[in-house]
């Protein structure tokens, strides 16, 4: 290590991908079973398909006693189209922490790989909620100050639903502005609820243990939904 070069994350290859350790502060507790491991990244970092069920609920179904569950999958993709890095970060329950600006903060992971990698062109974000704007995490202002860095990167964000949008929150009208601001950004920023067909994509990309689904098969949707969202039909 050079003098001076400073280690901000640890990465631990493990039998359930590779487990980022993003703050030095964060411990193991019994509050948080994710705790300090939130952000996991590679092919083994899929999660349970039960898991998925719960937290995203296709195609829109209630999930009210997952409320406080954030499960936010991503992919790192090059100026070229190619998977740079794809895994998920997932909320902090113990300290209340956004998995956003765990991602996109200032010296986040996402800095530092990107920072690294050097060649990552776009963002794509799958995410049960929407990113909030709420003063303790600010996680739209963190996506913001990534963007105004990283001007040559292009951001996808998809939601099952919206987060605290709703009237009656307090910090309603906040977020609903900062998601207003964030998709004023298109076409660099693209901000819209999960198609119906995002599903394939979710799963072939992201889920694992998936009931009835032959490794067969699964090779030939995985070619099929890449092809999808190469051209922009999930988008579109
Ligand atoms: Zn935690
Ligand atoms: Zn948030």
């Amino acid at each position: 290590m050079n003098p001076g070069e400073k280690t901000i994350f640890q990465e631990y290859l493990t039998n359930q991908g590779t487990v980022v350790k993003p703050y030095c502060c964060q411990r193991q507790n019994h509050i948080c079973a994710k705790c300090p491991y939130h952000i996991r990244t590679g092919e083994e970092a899929r999660v349970p398909y039960a898991e998925f069920d719960r937290v995203f609920g296709f195609p829109y179904r209630s999930t009210a006693a997952l409320r406080n569950k954030h499960l936010l999958f991503y992919e790192l993709r090059s100026f070229s189209g190619s998977t740079v890095q794809k895994g998920h970060a997932t909320n902090c329950t113990d300290r209340g922490y956004h998995a956003e600006p765990m991602l996109f903060g200032v010296g986040g992971y996402l800095d530092a790989v990107t920072d690294a990698y050097g060649n990552i062109g776009c963002i794509i974000l799958c995410s049960n909620y929407s990113p909030c704007n709420e003063a303790y995490h600010c996680c739209v202002s963190k996506i913001y100050n990534f963007l105004w860095k990283y001007p040559e990167i292009t951001l996808c964000i998809y939601f099952s639903r919206l987060y605290h949008t709703e009237d009656g929150f307090p910090t309603a009208a906040w977020n609903r502005e900062a998601l207003q601001s964030l998709s004023s950004l298109w076409p660099r920023v693209t901000l819209q609820r999960l198609p119906g067909g995002a599903q394939c994509y979710l799963l072939c990309n992201f889920v694992c243990g998936i009931p009835g689904f032959l490794p067969s098969i699964k090779r030939k949707l995985t070619k099929l939904c890449n092809f999808v969202i190469n051209n922009k039909y999930l988008i579109g």
